[in-house]
């Protein structure tokens, strides 16, 4: 089959286009023919290195969010899943793979699971034209949702959707500040915080992207790169400041975060696109009584509740632009450039 793979870091310039062996489903595996496949900020940092997820080695075949068709069901899939899954059926893939038998997966904290594996993440993902995965990661795409939409929902979706529910427990009529409106995980935080009767604020760098996160409903847009966020976030809400902070930057962001925030806010945080360190004036978030709240990895039993809420609602995920799978680089470079507004979609 063919597959976009890289064999050292470095830049977009080492994915190759290359012929690669077929994978062949083990027991309780299926085969997926690929038919969309999500970009994600962990294809563009592992591949730059070093590694960020354990036992991610090279050469590495990138891709969490796989959409297709099942092309072979592995033996004893039937076990595994009460739900039959068919040749044929079209699928989604819930990217992280748990064991099941360790302490955290016994007691449904499976996110924590010791023996945890990522597709495209330290296992082979979706650049490619066959993936395979765990019978039990796959999910059932609902008739009229197209194979790019179904592609690019589960990690920004699922990434939002437990920072939001579990672990900001976001509630009606209180207000949030998202960060970075545009990206993919705030386009469904967005969507997500609105649906649930917050106030919602958002950050943007440029009108245009201020304009797309209006779009997606947020009550108010904050230009990130001429205003001073606080202070607007402040304006916004009678300067009482918000009572949640949703923050995937990082220390670019961090004091901004830090000071929108009202007596008692949650600062939800969850990323380090700019960075790993930051620090904090502690007299004022103690006197203030700040939550800092770190969202964690999901736990399995979250996905189908996310996945059923999406089908449900009025959501969307945009994209930004299509690539096919030869096109892995230039769609990786457009990913690190900072024009895009939503997500990237490869199809192979
Ligand atoms: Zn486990």
């Amino acid at each position: 089959m063919k597959a976009a793979i890289y064999h050292e870091h470095g830049d977009a310039d080492v994915l190759r286009f290359e012929d690669v062996p077929t994978p062949e489903p083990g027991p309780g595996e299926v085969l997926i023919l690929v038919k969309a496949c999500g970009l994600n900020h962990l294809d563009v940092l592992q591949r730059r290195g070093p590694a960020l997820i354990p036992g991610y080695a090279l050469p590495h075949i990138a891709g969490m969010d796989v959409a297709g068709l099942v092309a072979a069901v592995g033996p004893h899939a039937e076990l595994v899943t009460a739900s039959e899954v068919r040749e044929g059926d079209r699928v989604l893939v819930n990217p992280a793979i748990s064991c099941g038998h360790c302490a955290a997966c016994v007691i449904a904290e499976d996110g924590k699971c010791e023996r945890a594996t990522v597709v495209g993440g330290n296992r082979d993902g979706g650049y490619a034209e066959y993936v395979v995965v765990p019978v039990a990661n796959v999910h059932r795409i609902p008739d009229g949702v197209g194979f790019e939409e179904a592609a690019v929902l589960p990690t920004a979706w699922m990434t939002a959707w437990h920072a939001l529910v579990d672990t900001a427990d976001l509630r009606m009529a209180e207000s949030i500040l998202i960060h970075a409106g545009a990206s993919g995980v705030s386009t469904a935080a967005v969507q997500l915080a609105r649906a649930a009767g917050a106030f919602v604020i958002a950050t943007a760098s440029t009108p245009e992207k201020m304009e797309f996160a209006q779009r997606l409903g947020a009550d108010v847009v904050i230009n990130s790169a001429t205003d001073d966020i606080a202070a607007a976030a402040r304006a916004a809400t009678d300067g009482r400041g918000v009572d949640v902070v949703l923050d995937h930057v990082g220390p670019a962001v961090w004091d901004a975060s830090i000071y929108s925030l009202a007596a008692k806010g949650r600062l939800v945080f969850l990323g380090n696109t700019t960075g790993n360190r930051a620090s904090i004036d502690l007299v004022y978030a103690y006197h203030f009584g700040l939550r800092l709240l770190g969202s964690d990895p999901y736990n399995r039993h979250e996905f189908p509740r996310m996945l059923a809420a999406y089908w449900a609602g009025d959501f969307v995920t945009p994209i930004d632009r299509a690539f096919s799978l030869a096109e892995a680089r230039a769609a990786q470079e457009r990913m690190e450039s900072r024009a895009v507004a939503g997500k990237i979609v490869l199809l192979p």
